[in-house]
């Protein structure tokens, strides 16, 4: 029996190698200890053994190969890490032994730990831990944000947030896995994942080959989004700019592996306003790249957010943005009058537009907006969806579909409420519509 009262998670540990994997060995140990594990010092008591591998030299992966066997015949959960464990990817151990769990290469602490955590959870005594699993929640329990990075590498002249946060530092792709997974274990039915820039996740790592659940797998978009789309939850992506790789999770929307919904802060049209605002994307192909993801998933829904009364915004140059909005049909929009935040660069641009007029210009184009917004969920009725409830009153549901954000866009009213709980999937038929929400019944 196991010193903790509530829960026994004891781990086996095999050690071979040069002093260097002996270092790695103690510092998963010392991990291990520290998240409440116990070490066993047998196999038959242990609920999972690691085997810290050599791969120096014939005689050393024989050895090491002969430690995976005989760990996997008397246990049968088995942890590969170290130096054999990085040879041809891992292939050397994978071959000999298929049935091991998992395979990292040397000095793998965060690896090891997130294969040891899929496969025998972090012990939780509740007597002594003061945090749950998934961590302390602000959101309901059926949605969670999850941040995939801090700070950004761009230099948006009317943004500060570089000078605060610093440049990207994108968190280790096992790490967000982990969190998402802890998070859907705890009841999150969506997940929606977040950053300053979420298109540029992994290029400060150079694209790095992490590992999760025992799979190399990619610090980049594309690839955290499928293994996000694994989970059986709603994943939405919020605050992706439009550069061309982010076509690649078009095609998963399109497959329902994660929501059909982009939120892209475009911010504006115009070449010249977009390049004194120092944006990311060039405007021009963004139409071209809007029809494009619509072919590939004819059901996405489009949110973005802009500026207007940007330093130097020409009347001209303010209607090429209404004319960008009426051809691209965005679904969901915000916007904002451009005011000067302390610190930042477009501060120091000639030519404010004054604050009336800067108003008076972001009033026309939320009117147009609604009218939009207006016309295009109209065409939803008589359709059917499944919606997610988000909170029940006395005589309705109060619900999302796939196309609406919590919090920044509109809502599904549902009648005829039944026996259901925030967080559950209903079907509905929609029956009317008016700027912002819709109206339905459950079908
Ligand atoms: S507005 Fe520009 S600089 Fe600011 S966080 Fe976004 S991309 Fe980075």
């Amino acid at each position: 029996m196991s010193s903790s009262k509530h829960i026994a998670q004891k781990v086996g540990f095999i050690s071979l190698g040069c002093p260097k994997a002996l270092v790695d060995s103690e510092q998963i140990l010392t991990q291990l200890r520290a998240e409440g594990y116990e070490i066993s010092p047998s196999y038959e008591d242990a609920d999972l053994v690691v085997v810290n591998t050599c791969g120096f030299i014939d005689s050393a992966v024989e050895e090491s190969l002969d430690a995976i066997g005989e760990a996997l015949a008397e246990n049968g959960k088995v942890i590969v890490t170290g130096c054999l464990g990085a040879k041809e990817d891992g292939d050397v151990v994978k071959k000999a032994h298929p049935q091991v769990l998992a395979v990292t290469g040397p000095h793998a602490l965060p690896e090891v730990m997130s294969a040891i955590h899929t496969h025998l959870p972090q012990p939780h005594d509740p007597y002594t831990s003061l945090i749950p699993p998934q961590g302390i929640r602000l959101t309901p329990k059926h949605y969670a944000y999850v941040k995939i990075s801090e700070g950004c590498n761009h230099r948006c002249t009317f943004c500060i947030i570089p000078s605060m946060r610093g440049d990207l530092v994108s968190r280790p792709i096992h790490q967000v896995m982990q969190e998402a997974e802890h998070l859907v274990n705890a009841g999150v039915k969506e997940l929606l994942i977040i950053s300053q820039d979420t298109s540029a996740y992994g290029v400060d790592v150079k694209y790095r080959t992490g590992f999760w659940q025992g799979t190399p797998i990619k610090t980049r978009l594309t690839e955290l989004a499928q293994a996000l789309g694994t989970l059986g939850v709603w994943v939405r992506l919020h605050y992706v700019y439009p550069y061309p790789h982010v076509d690649d999770v078009i095609p998963l929307m399109a497959e329902g592996k994660i929501l059909p919904y982009l939120d892209v802060p475009f911010q504006h049209a115009n070449p010249r306003i977009l390049k004194a605002m120092k944006r990311p994307a060039n405007a021009e192909n963004n139409l071209a790249r809007i029809q494009q993801w619509r072919k590939i998933c004819p059901e996405i829904t489009l949110r973005s957010t802009f500026i207007v009364g940007f330093p130097g915004e020409t009347e001209a140059e303010f209607e090429e943005l209404l004319d960008f909005l009426r051809e691209a049909q965005l679904d969901r929009v915000g916007c904002f009058a451009y005011s000067p935040v302390e610190g930042a660069a477009a501060n120091q641009l000639l030519d404010p537009v004054p604050e009336e007029l800067k108003e008076d210009r972001r009033e026309r184009f939320m009117q147009l907006q609604e009218e939009i917004s207006r016309q295009r969920l109209a065409e939803k009725i008589g359709q059917r969806m499944t919606v997610m409830i988000d909170e029940l009153t006395e005589d309705e549901m109060i619900a999302r579909s796939s196309a609406d954000a919590p919090e920044i866009d509109g809502l599904v009213y549902v009648e005829n409420a039944v026996n259901a709980q925030p967080g559950d999937f209903i079907e509905v038929e929609i029956t009317d519509s008016d700027a912002h929400d819709l109206f339905a019944t459950m079908i």
